[in-house]
């Protein structure tokens, strides 16, 4: 009874794994995408992770599917926050988005380098900063925060706390103030990626790729994008 029953399982088990998703992108797949298309897709993808309907993808298939390349169709420059995983967010794959994450989704060389080459030579097609709400990087900065190199990290997202503060009409603190900082600041860094690298703005204004803000919502999973 015991082996009948493990039998059953196991094959339970082999018929969901086949059910699940294994496709992955290709140079073709990714080629074929316009950016918009690329931004379609993203927020159908936190659509059905917000609505409780991710996709059930077969991961060891899609790791074996990209162990000879990867051919993301997007960047997102996110914060570390362990709430606000992008491939979970937006409910995609192995292989299917680069991932840069640091506190307070702030711009660095590095950043800028890590965003060129996601996009330049290994061909997504959009980037997108993308904030959140009950972030503590940005709460850092409002409370002025002093420690070690939060420090630094944290004077990046200053100008918009001063941005917000200076709006009359704006709360002055607390969390809805905090969260239009971090807005704010998502807008500002997708304004740097373009002021800063020319290599990013000249693929945007040739079309090639599109650079777009959004705020996660930690309460509700959706994804809101701000331009
Ligand atoms: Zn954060």
């Amino acid at each position: 009874m015991k082996h009948i029953t493990h039998f059953i399982l196991v094959a339970a088990a082999a018929s969901l794994a086949s059910c699940a998703t294994s496709s992955v992108q290709t140079t073709e797949s990714q080629a074929s995408l316009t950016p918009q298309q690329v931004i379609d897709k993203l927020q159908d993808g936190n659509m059905r992770f917000a609505s409780g309907h991710s996709t059930r993808f077969n991961l060891p298939a899609q790791v074996k599917a990209t162990s000879s390349g990867q051919h993301p169709i997007a960047v997102v420059l996110g914060c570390m926050d362990s709430r606000a995983s992008h491939e979970l967010i937006f409910d995609q794959g192995i292989g299917d988005i680069f991932s840069v994450r640091v506190a307070g989704n702030v711009a660095s060389d590095d950043v800028l380098g890590s965003v060129e080459y996601g996009t330049a030579k290994a061909g997504a097609k959009a980037v997108i900063v993308l904030a959140h709400t009950g972030c503590g990087a940005v709460g850092g900065a409002c409370h002025d925060v002093k420690l070690g190199h939060i420090t630094g990290l944290v004077a990046k997202i200053k100008p918009s706390v001063s941005k917000v503060a200076s709006d009359p009409k704006s709360e002055h603190s607390g969390p809805a103030f905090e969260n239009k900082v971090s807005a704010e600041n998502a807008k500002r860094v997708a304004a740097q990626l373009r002021a800063q690298s020319s290599i990013l703005s000249k693929l945007a204004n040739e079309g090639k790729i599109v650079i777009k803000s959004g705020i996660y919502h930690i309460d509700t999973g959706r994804v809101e994008f701000l331009d």
